[in-house]
C-alpha cells in the first residue's frame, strides 16, 4: 500500500477510536448509590442495599406500592438519612454536606399536603424567597419565565387550592426548578392526572431533562417507556433490574406468548400458568405469559413491551420473596 494511503488509513483509525473513547467518557454517573439501606423504626426495611449509578438525562424508577420509591427518593432528596450506605451527586457527599446538595436540589414530592388559598404566582415568590433568591428583579423574572415554562401563566392569579390535578402537577414543576437545579426528583408525578394533562406533564419534564438528572419515580410503566433512556425496576426494597428500556425488551425475545381466552377462564388459567400480564379486549381477557419453550394450547408468540419486562420481574421477585419466607 502506498505510504500516504496507509498514514490517512492509521489516522482514520486513531480518530475512530479516540472518538469511540470519547464517546464512552461522555456517559458521566452524575448521581450515586451504594449500598443505601433504610429501616423505619418499626422495623420496615424499606431499603436494601440499593446501589445505582444514574447518568444525565431521564431515569425511570419503576415499582409497584411499597417498593420504597418515596423513602429513596426523600433519601436523595436529604429529608431523612438512610441507615446505611452513600449517596453522592457531583462528587458531593449528599448525606455528609446535604446543605450543598439542597442548592442543586428540585423536589417535587408525592404530595404537596395543603393546597393553599394564595395565587399560583405569590407562592412561586415565596417558595424563591425560601430558595435563596432575594433580588426583587431577578425573582420576578424567575418566577415569570417558570409561570410561563409550565403554562401556567393565564392562571397566575387565581388560587391554588382551585387548580385541577394537572396544573397542581405544574406548578410543582415549576417550584422544583426555581434556581436551575441540575437534579431534580420528582415522585409519582402523574398519578391521578388524565391522558391529556399526563401527556403535557410529561412533554415538560422531558424538555427539562435533557440537560440534568431527573428521576421519574412511578408505577405506571407507559412513563418510563415513553421518557427514560435508562431505567431500574425496585421491588422489595432491592433493584431487581438495571438497563434501558430497550435493551431489557429485547431481552425478552421469542419468550413472550400470548392467549385470548374468555374472561371466566381466567382462574383457570392463573392455576395453570404464571400469567405475567392481562388486559382486556373487547370483554375477553389477553394474557401473556412466560416461556422460554413453545407452551402450546394456542399460545402464540409475541414480542414483549416494557410491562412484560416490568411483570416478569415482579412476578420473580414474589417467587423469591415467597421462597425466601
Ligand atoms: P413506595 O413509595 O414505593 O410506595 P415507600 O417508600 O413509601 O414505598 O414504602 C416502603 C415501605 O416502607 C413500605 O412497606 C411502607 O409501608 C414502609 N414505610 C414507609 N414510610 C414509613 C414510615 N414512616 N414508618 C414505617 N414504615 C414506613
Amino acid at each position: 500500500m502506498d505510504a500516504g494511503l496507509a498514514l490517512f488509513w492509521r489516522c482514520c483509525s486513531d480518530w475512530f477510536t479516540i472518538s469511540i473513547h470519547l464517546k464512552q467518557e461522555k456517559v458521566e454517573h452524575m448521581l450515586q448509590l451504594a449500598g443505601v439501606t433504610h429501616i423505619y423504626p418499626n422495623e420496615t426495611r424499606a431499603l436494601d442495599g440499593v446501589s445505582l449509578d444514574i447518568p444525565k438525562g431521564m431515569y425511570g424508577l419503576l415499582g409497584p406500592n411499597g417498593a420504597g420509591k418515596s423513602t429513596l427518593m426523600r433519601s436523595i432528596a436529604t429529608l431523612q438519612t438512610p441507615t446505611s450506605g452513600s449517596i453522592s451527586f457531583d462528587g458531593i457527599d449528599v448525606i455528609a454536606e446535604p446543605e450543598a446538595i439542597r442548592a442543586r436540589l428540585g423536589y417535587l414530592p408525592q404530595d404537596f399536603g395543603v393546597y393553599p388559598r394564595v395565587t399560583a404566582y405569590a407562592m412561586l415568590d415565596h417558595m424563591a424567597v425560601l430558595k435563596g433568591i432575594a433580588g426583587t428583579v431577578e425573582r420576578k423574572d424567575t418566577v415569570e419565565t417558570l409561570l410561563n415554562q409550565v403554562n401556567l401563566w393565564d392562571v397566575r392569579k387565581k388560587a391554588i387550592a382551585g387548580f385541577s390535578g394537572g396544573m397542581r402537577q405544574r406548578f410543582g414543576i415549576a417550584q422544583a426548578l426555581i434556581g436551575n437545579p441540575d437534579l431534580i426528583i420528582t415522585d409519582e408525578p402523574t398519578a391521578g392526572l388524565d391522558p391529556e394533562e399526563r401527556n403535557r406533564f410529561l412533554n415538560l419534564l422531558a424538555e427539562v431533562g435533557e440537560n440534568v438528572v431527573v428521576i421519574l419515580s412511578t408505577h405506571i410503566v407507559e412513563d418510563v417507556a415513553d421518557l427514560c433512556p435508562r431505567m431500574a425496576v425496585l421491588a422489595a426494597g432491592q433493584v431487581q433490574l438495571e438497563g434501558a428500556p430497550n435493551e431489557l425488551i429485547a431481552s425478552t425475545a421469542g419468550t413472550i406468548w400470548e392467549k385470548t381466552i374468555p374472561r371466566a377462564e381466567l382462574s383457570q388459567y392463573s392455576a395453570q400458568y404464571q400469567i405475567i400480564s392481562n388486559r382486556l379486549m373487547a370483554g375477553q381477557s389477553v394474557i401473556h405469559i412466560m416461556s422460554d419453550d413453545d407452551p402450546g394450547e394456542g399460545f402464540v408468540s409475541v414480542a414483549g413491551g416494557l410491562e412484560d419486562v416490568y411483570f416478569t420481574t415482579l412476578a420473580k421477585t414474589r417467587g423469591n420473596t415467597a421462597a425466601a419466607a
